[in-house]
This record gives structure tokens, sequence and C-alpha cells, in this order.
């Protein structure tokens, strides 16, 4: 077995981390002060700082690492776990810098897969490009969402066009005026079997018809530094039967192959959180005296130190064996690992955080330390793309299911 990086991966990390060291992290202050200053504030991607780094990131050929195929930098799943690790360490900054970011990075995976020539021509190189951003709209308001079957939103077919009427919410991105397409996920045909009544279509953000009502809080947290969530409503929405992605009834099985790669580069991501969250956490504890001693020397922030390694190791071997399986047998193929680290990582790194917090004393909790709003962000990981107990479900039927066939054929 072996635990190396391969060389060229190990030149792109070598090369992100000098890019961390010497342009991200000195930027984040100045992306916080330059976001302030936005005549709107959901326009998080026009700051000018972010194109300074952009511009940097694609000097030093680490511009779409993300994406596997032609269209993007053509790295495996392996290569780009370590490199999406460092970028979770400056979260707001470092993936859209690199034009790594969710949701992006999804819709683009969708339209590089099941795209048209033209609709990759209209859309996808633009969001490569970096130019608009974009957002996937399926969750709805007035139905459990984390099953996908329920989905209200009708797509009918009306001559050359498609109709849509629904509503959405928790979209994420859609509040930034750049995100100027929405994947919409609707029925096409609510008579057909379960798993193909479900549609994709594309629907560009100033088409009439289209609403966005709000932006959704987390824990008070608007997250408008990356383009907030929306409630949003689609009312007589008309675009061409041609912006359909793939067949009427793929809708479902698109959702499936998009969500794959999106779970593990969120966990990816969020390993880089925890290492952050240690990092300041050994930092603050090395530095402050209570009861006559560093607070680094009392047993229970010791514990906390050394769990929190053992359980960051532990969870990136888990997504470097599911990166590694999806090079190697498929997404498919490794849907009970991509299953398992999406439990795994939001609980753990939620964990790390809190014990960061809480050595932080009431520091922890508020804007001088970036640790409470990431708290925040982790604490909705455990819903997005999914909650924790859909997930489990799920692995609990697979093991049920192979214990069962093990038994068989004793
Ligand atoms: C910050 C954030 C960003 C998001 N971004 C997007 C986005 O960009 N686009 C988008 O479409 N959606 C987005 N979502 C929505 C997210 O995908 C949904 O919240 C998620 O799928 C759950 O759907 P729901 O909220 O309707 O919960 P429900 O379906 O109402 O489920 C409620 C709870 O029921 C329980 N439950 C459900 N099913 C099972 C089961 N099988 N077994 C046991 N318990 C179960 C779970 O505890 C679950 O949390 C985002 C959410 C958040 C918080």
């Amino acid at each position: 077995m072996d635990f190396a990086f391969d060389s060229q991966t190990e030149d792109r990390r070598a090369s992100l981390l000098d890019f961390m060291e010497g342009y991200v992290y000195p930027a984040e202050r100045t992306f916080h002060d330059q976001l302030a200053a936005l005549e709107n504030r959901w326009a998080w991607d026009s700051v000018p700082v972010l194109s300074e780094l952009r511009a940097e990131a694609r000097r030093r050929g680490l511009w779409n690492v993300f994406l596997p195929s032609e269209h993007g930098a053509g790295l495996t799943n392996l290569q780009y776990a370590p490199l999406a690790e460092i970028t979770g360490r400056s979260i707001h900054l470092a993936p859209p810098a690199l034009n790594c970011a969710a949701p992006d990075t999804g819709n683009m995976e969708v339209l590089a897969q099941f795209g048209t020539r033209e609709q990759q021509e209209r859309w996808l190189r633009p969001l490569l490009a970096g130019e608009i951003r974009s957002s996937f709209a399926m969750t709805e308001p007035d139905v459990a969402s984390s099953d996908a079957t329920n989905i209200g939103t009708r797509i009918e077919r009306d001559g050359d066009q498609y109709v849509i009427n629904g509503r959405k919410w928790w979209i994420t991105g859609a509040m930034n005026p750049n995100a100027q397409i929405f994947i919409v996920m609707g029925k096409t045909n609510p008579d057909a079997e379960r798993h193909r009544q479900q549609s994709m279509i594309l629907v560009p953000r100033d088409t009439p018809g289209v609403e966005i009502i709000r932006g959704m809080e987390v824990f008070g947290y608007d997250d408008h530094s990356h383009g907030g969530h929306a409630e949003m409503s689609f009312t007589d929405v008309r675009v061409p039967a041609a912006n359909l992605i793939a067949g009427e009834g793929d809708g479902f099985g698109i959702a499936q192959a998009r969500l794959g790669p999106g779970r593990i580069h969120h966990c990816m991501r969020s390993i880089g959180i925890a290492e952050r969250a240690v990092e300041l956490m050994c930092e603050r504890v090395t530095d402050r005296v209570a009861f006559g001693k560093p607070l680094s020397e009392q047993g229970v922030i010791r514990d906390w130190i050394a769990e929190s390694r053992v359980r960051i190791e532990q969870l990136r071997l888990l997504v470097l064996k599911t990166a590694w399986l999806m090079d190697t047998v498929g997404n498919r193929g490794a849907h009970t690992e991509i299953q398992a680290i999406k439990i795994a990582t939001p609980a753990t790194v939620q964990w790390i955080l809190d014990k960061a917090i809480q050595a932080h004393g009431a520091g922890g909790l508020s804007q001088d330390f970036p640790l409470a709003e990431a708290y925040a962000g982790i604490r909705t990981l455990r819903f997005a793309d999914g909650p924790d107990e859909v997930h489990k479900n799920a692995l609990a039927r697979t093991e049920l299911k192979r214990q069962a066939a093990a038994r068989a054929a004793r």
C-alpha cells in the first residue's frame, strides 16, 4: 500500500500551499472589507481582490482542477482531493479563486457530462472561464425534499417550449445577480415510474416569471459571501425545449450523478476547515494562561487536541480511499464509501470546531475568529446534499443485503 501522492500532485500541492500563504490568507481581510463596501451585498464575485487571486491561480495552473474531463484540468479524484483540502482552509476565498466552488462545480459537471454542444457553448464555457455563476434548484418548501421523488415543480411541454411552475428554497448562490443560469429540477410526467417523472432544465435568470423572494439565513448568517441561499418562485416561466438537459425522465439519474462528486468535494474541503481549527486552537491555548499554567497544559484541552488529530487522520484516509475507488471502479462502485464519508465528515468536523470554539473562550463565538461561522457552515452539511439519516438508511440497507448474501453463501 502506497500512501504517497504522485509527483504531479506534490508539485500542485506545493504551488497551492505557496499561493495560500502568499496570496489567499493575506487577502482574507481585504475580501471581507471590499465585500462590505459593495453596493449590492450579494454580488460577492465582483469583489476586486478575487479577480487578482483568480489571475494568479490561472497562472499557476490551479484553475478548474476539480473537473476530471477534458473540459477541466484532467486530474483524478485522488489528485484533486489534497488540493481541495487545502482550499478548505480558506473556505470563502480559495475555492472560488480556483473556480472550484459549489454549486458551480456540480453544475459544470452536469453540463460537461449531459449537456448538448449548444448548452455547453452557451453556459459551460462562461462558467469554466469564471465569467458567470450558477445555481441548482431542487429543494422545495412544500415537500420533504430529501426524497427527491416528492418534488412538485412542473415542467410541461407546450409546442417548442417548456413551461415551468413551482417554488424552491435554499438555492445556494442564487441571490448573486451574476448567477445567470439555474438548473431546475421538476416533474415532466407525474404518471411515469417513480424515478422517471423528473427532468432537469436550464432556466436563465432573466426569464420572465422567475422571482427571487428572499435570502434564507443559517443561524443568522445570510452567507452573502458566496451568494446566499434563495427562496424563489417560477410562474409560467417559458424556455426553449432545447434547454432540457438530456431527456424527459432523466432528472433523477442526473441528480444522483451530480451529487457523488459534490459530496466528496465538500468532505475534502471540510478536512481543511478542521485542520485550520486545530491550528487556531493550538495557537490560542499555548498563549493563554489560566490558574497558573497555559491552557495547553490542561488535560482536557490536550484530550481535544489529540482526539482532533486522530479524527482528522481517520477522515482523510476514508476520503482518499473513496477518491481512489471513484477513480478505479467509478462513482457507482464507490457509493457506500461516498455515503460513509458524507455521514462521518460533517459530524466529525463539527465536533472539532466545537472544541476549538470552547478552547477560545467567548472569543471563539465571535466575529474575531472564523470558527463560529465555520461551525454554522459545517452544520448545514448535515442537510445539504442529503441529510445524515437518509445516507445512514441507505448504507444500512446495503450492509443488510451484503450480510444476508454472505449468510446465504455459507
Ligand atoms: C446551507 C444549505 C444549502 C443548500 N443548498 C441547496 C441548493 O443549492 N439547492 C437545493 O436544491 N437544495 C439545497 N439545500 C437543501 C438541502 O438539500 C435539503 O435541506 C435536504 O435535501 C433535506 O431536505 P428538506 O430540508 O426538505 O428536509 P426533509 O426532507 O423535510 O427532511 C427532514 C428530516 O427528516 C429526516 N429524514 C428524512 N428522510 C429520512 C429517512 N429516509 N430516514 C430517516 N430520517 C429521515 C432527516 O432527519 C431530515 O433532516 C441546501 C440546504 C442548506 C441547509
